[in-house]
């Protein structure tokens, strides 16, 4: 396959021209030259496209754009603007997320172990939802709602047990999960909530995994929402909304398939016929994953047991995905070259598991030539930690082949901030 055709198949706003790969109509050559690497690059008609995939899908939905994924404020802003809530799993994301304009009664809040400072800021702020992870939260927000003259407006997260078919540590709508109340148990919790002076109950919440490529989950994990929702109605419990959460795939692998949110609807709403609640969905990766790129420079390489190795200057401080989960990121050099290697591209941590890619082969690449990482845009920065005293990467949106950085590079002085002796 033409390698054009490809890197289509990521994102259609990546391209090889006169063989320097652009994104968004950006030459990343000079865009790493100028900004320094290692440095995460967010196309914006990507991440629009990808919203506006979802609104038509479903167009009757409130998209909350999982803003775990990726919540560079510049990101969350374009969520923003094309009519999206958000879903947070913390009082730092809610914040995040109300500075970057989404309207507090478009924010959901998942999450098992929430504070009561974090549920207080929430209350403060009228969000939508809580999507509540055990009873004692619903309890413990009674009482904060009472003291505060509020009403919490909750939903439960109910685990489905629908097995994902993801990899593991991203399967959350598993029995043996921390997610989540048993969905045989749901219905009772549901009745004491309802009794409760200061919360209303408005919801089903349910999110089972991440990076789903198979739809059948979906299918199943709707069906027992929808049936818990029609035993709660029968009960004259009345559920304003359902919210099945976020999880769909998207493309690492050059070979990968993935369902598009028109596929998914057509799993989904058939199964919502009758159904007279708003459905919530929560999509983060498939929003975000790959509108982003995350460019490195060669810095050495050398041959060691007859294995060619790449050594650039991001690690897994900077993306940590390959080494927690093994996961594959495509890897390809920003500038074309006719002769081709295979290689081990290797970070600059002092961690055996450092590995951005194995066996890959790449366009031959010599010293100060940059890399890019391919469908990094979610679950990348996020995840970013200083280990090794390294500061983190800039972040920098493109669009239509201009640029505008969200988050700058840190230096040395910003990762010891306030820290003493
Ligand atoms: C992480 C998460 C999401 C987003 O999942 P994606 O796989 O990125 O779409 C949605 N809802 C909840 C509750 C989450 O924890």
């Amino acid at each position: 396959m033409a390698v054009n055709e490809l890197l289509k198949e990521y994102s259609p706003y990546l391209e090889y021209r006169n063989g320097v790969l652009h994104f968004d109509g950006v030459n990343l050559k000079e865009l790493a030259a100028e900004l320094g690497t290692p440095l995460y690059v967010y196309s914006v008609n990507h991440i629009r496209d990808q919203i506006r995939a979802y609104k038509e899908a479903f167009p009757d939905a409130l998209i909350a754009y999982a803003v775990k994924a990726n919540f560079n404020l510049g990101v969350i802003k374009i969520a923003a603007e094309e009519g999206c809530g958000a879903d947070t799993v913390s009082g730092g994301e809610i914040y995040r997320a109300l500075k970057a304009g989404i309207p507090a009664d478009r924010i959901v809040y998942a999450g098992v172990g929430k504070t009561d400072d974090e549920l207080k800021f929430a209350l403060e702020n009228d969000i939508l939802m809580f999507n509540a992870e055990s009873e004692m939260e619903i309890e413990v927000l009674n009482e904060l709602a009472g003291k505060m003259g509020k009403k919490a407006r909750i939903a439960v997260r109910v685990n489905p047990d629908v097995d994902p078919k993801t990899h593991p540590k991203i399967a959350t709508g598993l029995k043996k999960s921390k997610f989540g109340i048993d969905i045989n148990e749901a219905f009772d919790v549901y009745r004491r909530a309802a009794d409760l002076p200061n919360v209303e109950v408005v919801g089903i919440h349910c999110h089972i995994g991440s990076q789903l490529t198979d739809l059948s989950p979906f299918a199943e994990a709707t069906e027992k929402v929808v049936n818990l929702y029609r035993r709660l109605k029968a009960e004259g419990i009345e559920i304003k909304y359902l919210d099945l959460g976020g999880g769909l795939g998207i493309k690492y692998r050059p070979e990968d398939r993935v369902p598009t949110p028109k596929e998914l609807a057509e799993v989904i709403l058939p199964k919502l016929e009758g159904v007279d609640a708003r459905l919530i969905l929560e999509p983060g990766r498939s929003i975000a994953g790959n509108a982003g790129v995350l460019l490195t420079q060669v810095q050495f390489l050398k041959k060691k047991d007859g294995k060619l190795f790449v050594m650039v200057d991001a690690g897994f401080n900077d993306l940590l995905r390959p080494a927690m989960y093994g996961a594959y990121h495509h890897i390809v050099a920003v500038e074309e070259r006719p002769e081709k290697v295979v290689a081990d591209v290797v970070g600059p941590i002092c961690e055996t598991g450092d590995v951005l890619g194995e066996n890959r082969e790449l366009c031959a690449v010599g010293r100060k030539d940059y890399l890019a990482v391919l469908s990094a845009g979610a679950y990348g920065f996020v995840m970013a930690s200083h280990y090794n005293m390294r500061p983190r990467a800039a972040e920098v949106l493109v669009e239509n082949g201009t640029y505008r950085v969200t988050r700058p590079r840190e230096d040395w002085d910003y990762v010891l901030w306030r820290e003493t002796t």
